[in-house]
């Protein structure tokens, strides 16, 4: 082998490529050469340790007794090299090593510059951009092109030329915004930002290879050092090195004895960050490798069809491995998402089931993850284990890192009252905003507000609401106590954290499963993403602060979990292709092959036009097609996503009219069907409806319907089949399967009522009464645990009924509060709150219209009126009737009579007849005629003078609300509303419980279920 041969291994996915240089270098260490003379590059950290991995095992193998230490790694991402040349240089001047920024860092950096140009007038910079310099993304793209620009040798003064060539002016401004960055990171390379004495250069990662450049240029004996170090020099996965990287190469192979550089033009996939294939069309001798040993042939054949369509001079054909399976390829196109979704779970639950492929065996390759998050959800409800990124917005936005860093930021300089309210809020606190109107009016009583309930000395508060509050003061508390014993910010964090006692309940809920489990993982995830930072501040910031800490947080858009994090056990992977580089799967499914997702042709760069200024740096002129590179590019990364596969590839794409816009599958798809099936007839491709997926709940349910089917549905023998099916299930445990746990099929526990005696007293409240009046069913339901989550409505409708109960506030304070507690309404989207708010105003103002309208006729007595008292005793077998509850309005009439005032937020009133009937306003009536009200200005005795339903939720034509009556009760009323509510009470007994259909059926909580609208089917 001649000194200085540079090599070039070409070849498409699996044909050896990176397995023969793990040889070249094991057989170069066997054959006794310095381990530290060989050097193994990498495009990425993820892909050096696989190589690591790869070159120690084969070590190992060659070299049983075991190997020689080496200083420096064999295998480095060209990062990771160059890092260590850096370091290296720094040694030999005696300097502390580099500092390394991440990208993360640089955007907030950037960001806090383009604000200070923003309040200098930002007047370099194109007025149209201005408004965009403050966001996240604009910071983003310019960090990408200050990038390649580093990356292409292009300094500030060269960017602002070719920008005033190209009359581009922002690139002149991005090159003058490049100057200034740069003297600030030599500013903060001289004095720190938090450490007046920090003196360590800081470097983004795309400055470290043009960094090592310039160190080997400046010094001759550390080039030759490294030269005379590295005799081999091999480099994997050319294609995605950037033309600097590209560079550093060349310059260590000048010095090398062999240089091998491998690498597949046809997968270069990382244009987007600047990679250029460049190295491999070196003039120098080539072996192309054309066998896979990985594809099996019908993969390695559907991949050369499309490979044939590449521009450019990369291999053509691709034979498949050796060996009698065939391998499948399968294209199939479904009428829906849903079907797609279902064809997908369906195929990886029989690969596994049928098939015995391990979970980790099997891979979902997604365009784009994001966008997939349905067909995740869908397969995890299938059964099918996944493991998917999660997604998730800055660590910063999460509820728990924000009431974490609210602690913080009140142990360095005290709390104001918007961030008591957070905290109360917040996850720490949990309060809702119902009970924050309560403490905040408990706390009116003392004069005091809800930042003096946190801060000051502690005070007497109702059960309910001191508990929230001790819980913020306990862990405001132990963040005061570690800051006042100057613990570092780490130890303050794990103070506050650990006394917000959110691990335990996060934990806990993560192992119940569910939707809230998914929230807690993100929860967890984001505060370890919180720790992750503010050690990684701590260890690199001298005299790092709490107020640095919170700075420093501030400024980073970081996702709350890594993109690289390592793949869990038995999981189907769903990742992206550029995330499956370098990995393999026995069945692979690329989904989601859709028009306009995969190709991607949407030109890259975005308002600053990066792709054309790489496109001027390459000499292309604006006439050439934008879109060419682009569709290419695309198509190497459905090559690099294929080529993951080494028994099965499963292709799937929607093809639907159904929504807003129809879903059309991309052009691939025709492709390669033709590919798949060998027909140059696409027409074969029929749309495939939602199979039936091998999921133990769908084969219960298909094998119950036939077991249960009526009569003559089935034949007998194929239901005696289907019931031996259901046995073996049931025995297995599958769940659903024995016939025990059918619903209606158990027999009933007890006959006995819930109660009996002659005198027994039942408490009711008068809206149970209304209840139990209206369906006995319906209370026994809701009674035990038949409501559902508490929705937004009803915490609307609480709030709007604690304003109300404000008599002395005019509409327009009443607004004004109820736009204080909006921004805590959990509400799904902004567009509903919105309309919901302006509903909510109007409700408010028909109210305070409906007050004012009245007070000739009526005067108040007060509001919130408690009764509790005994309205019935017990009678003709009846029980007595205890009520309990309380009245939102009481008025006196002109003639001395107490007048019930009750309001409804609901928006269709009742009819004037039912209002005469209406129970729950009878009981009022009932409740005052005997005295029973708690406190006031009434007496027993008092004459009830009727009750009026005011419906605030539709305001009439003229604004104010509908009003329905309820006649004064007579005495012969009174022993008629008696009765009423003993026979309400009498239903509590059961054990038989009518349904009775009423208005309220629609909004019945257990209507799917109910007899009277079901004709007694039972649920499914
Ligand atoms: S749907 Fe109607 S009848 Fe059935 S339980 Fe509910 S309220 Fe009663």
């Amino acid at each position: 082998m001649g000194a200085m041969t540079t090599l070039r291994v070409l070849g498409g996915p699996g044909t050896g490529k990176s397995t023969m240089l793990v040889d070249a270098a094991a057989t170069r260490i066997a054959g006794g050469a310095d381990p530290a003379s060989v050097l193994l590059l990498t495009g990425s950290g993820r892909m050096a340790a696989a190589a690591r991995g790869a070159l120690t095992a084969t070590l190992l193998n060659a070299r049983p007794g075991g190997l020689s230490v080496v200083r420096e790694p064999l295998v480095r991402s060209v990062h990771s090299y160059a890092f260590g040349v850096l370091r290296n240089a720094a040694a030999r001047a005696g300097d502390p090593p580099p500092r390394l920024v991440t990208g993360a860092e640089q955007d907030g950096i950037i960001r806090e510059l383009l604000a200070g140009d923003l309040d200098d007038g930002a007047r370099y910079w194109p007025r149209e951009l201005r408004p965009a310099l403050t966001t996240v993304g604009f910071a983003t793209e310019l960090r990408d092109l200050l990038s390649r620009c580093v990356q292409r040798g292009i300094d500030p003064i060269e960017l602002q030329r070719i920008g005033r060539v190209s009359g581009r002016r922002e690139w002149v401004a991005a090159g003058r915004f490049a100057q200034q960055y740069e003297q600030v990171m030599l500013l903060r390379a001289s004095v720190g930002t938090a450490a007046p004495q920090a003196t360590v250069p800081a470097l983004g990662a795309a400055d470290l290879v043009g960094a090592a450049l310039e160190a080997l240029a400046a010094d001759a004996d550390l080039l030759a050092a490294e030269r005379a170090r590295v005799r081999l020099l091999l480099v994997d996965d050319a294609q995605h090195l950037d033309p600097q990287a590209a560079t550093l190469v060349r310059v260590l192979a000048a010095g090398s004895d062999l240089t091998v550089l491998a690498g597949d033009p046809n997968q270069a996939v990382f244009g987007f960050r600047g990679a250029d294939a460049d190295l491999l069309s070196a003039d120098s001798p080539v072996i192309t490798l054309t066998r896979s040993h990985r594809c099996a042939p019908a993969i390695a054949r559907a991949i050369s069809g499309i490979a044939a369509a590449l521009p450019g001079t990369g291999w053509r054909a691709l034979e498949g491995r050796d060996g009698d399976d065939e391998g499948s390829v399968t294209v199939t196109v479904a009428a829906s998402t849903h079907a797609e979704a279902a064809v997908v779970a369906d195929a990886l639950r029989r690969a596994h089931l049928v098939d015995g492929v391990p979970w980790s065996q099997l891979a979902v390759i997604v365009r784009s993850v994001s966008a997939a998050a349905a067909l995740t959800r869908a397969l995890s409800v299938a059964g099918v284990p996944v493991d998917a990124p999660t997604a998730g917005g800055a660590v910063v936005e999460n509820p728990g890192v924000r009431s974490l860093l609210t602690v913080l930021s009140a142990t360095e300089s005290g709390l104001d009252d918007d961030s008591a309210e957070a905290l109360l809020t917040g996850p720490i606190g949990r309060v809702d905003p119902v009970s924050l109107r309560q403490l905040r009016r408990a706390l009116r009583h003392t004069d005091r507000t809800v930042l003096d309930a946190l801060t000051g000395p502690a005070q007497e508060l109702p059960a309910t609401l001191a508990a929230p509050v001790k819980r913020v003061r306990s862990v405001l508390a132990a963040a005061a106590r570690s800051h006042g014993s100057h613990h570092d910010p780490r130890y303050t964090l794990w103070q506050a954290w650990e006394r917000s006692g959110l691990q335990r309940r996060w934990l806990t809920a993560a192992d119940r499963g569910g939707a809230d489990a998914a929230l807690a993982e993100r929860n967890l995830a984001a505060v370890t993403a919180l720790f992750d930072i503010t050690e990684a501040y701590v260890a690199r910031t001298a005299g790092a602060s709490l107020s640095g800490l919170l700075d420093h947080v501030a400024t980073l858009q970081l996702p709350p979990v890594a993109a690289d994090a390592a793949p869990a056990g038995e999981t189907v992977a769903v990742l992206s292709p550029h995330a499956a580089l370098g990995r393999d799967w026995h069945t692979v499914v690329i989904a989601g092959l859709q028009d306009g997702l995969w190709p991607n042709t949407t030109p890259r760069g975005g308002v600053l036009g990066t792709q054309r200024l790489l496109d001027v740096l390459d000499g292309l002129g604006e006439d050439v097609s934008a879109r060419a590179p682009l569709l290419a590019e695309e198509r190497r990364l459905l090559i690099a996503a294929m080529g993951r596969a080494r028994q099965r590839l499963l292709i799937t794409a929607v093809d639907s009219d159904a929504g807003d816009e129809s879903t059309l599958p991309s052009v691939f798809v025709p492709e390669l069907a033709r590919l798949a099936s060998g027909d140059t007839d696409t027409a074969a491709l029929t749309l495939v409806q939602a199979p039936p997926v091998l999921s133990p709940a769908a084969v219960v349910g298909r094998l119950r319907g036939v077991v249960c089917a009526p009569a003559d549905a089935v034949d007998e023998g194929r239901r005696a089949s289907a019931a031996e099916q259901l046995a073996r299930l049931a025995a297995a445990g599958v769940p659903g399967a024995d016939p025990q746990h059918w619903h209606g099929l158990s027999a009933l526990s007890t006959q006995e009522p819930l109660w009996s005696g002659d005198d027994h007293i039942v408490t009711l409240s008068p809206s149970t009464v209304q209840t139990l009046t209206d369906c006995p069913l319906r209370w026994l339901a809701e009674r035990h645990g038949g409501t559902g989550v508490r929705q937004v409505t009803s915490t609307l409708g609480s709030v709007v009924h604690a304003l109300v109960a404000e008599s002395s506030r005019t509409a327009e304070q009443l607004i004004a509060e109820l736009e204080n507690v909006w921004a805590a309404v959990p509400f799904d989207s902004p567009w509903y709150a919105a309309n919901e708010l302006n509903r909510h105003r109007a409700m408010l103002a028909a109210f305070t219209a409906w007050r004012v309208a009245t007070r000739h006729e009526l005067t108040e007595i007060g509001t919130e009126i408690e009764l509790d008292g005994l309205v019935a005793p017990p009678a003709d077998g009846l029980p007595g009737v205890r009520v309990r509850g309380r009245i939102d309005r009481l008025e006196r009439d002109a003639q001395g009579r107490v007048v019930i005032v009750d309001v409804k937020t609901a928006k269709s009133p009742v009819t004037k007849d039912d209002a005469q009937r209406h129970a729950q306003l009878g009981v009022y009536q009932l409740a005052v005629s005997e005295g029973v009200l708690v406190a006031g200005d009434h007496a027993a005795g008092d004459q009830p003078g009727g009750g009026r339903l005011v419906f605030i939720g539709k305001p009439t034509a003229s604004g104010g609300a509908t009003e329905r009556e309820q006649s004064a009760l007579g005495a012969d009323d009174t022993e008629g509303w008696r009765d009423a509510v003993r026979a309400a009470a009498a239903a509590t007994a059961g054990p038989t419980f009518a349904a009775r259909v009423n208005d309220g059926c629609s909004h019945c909580p257990i209507k799917p279920t109910c007899p009277a609208h079901n004709s007694g089917a039972e649920p499914s």
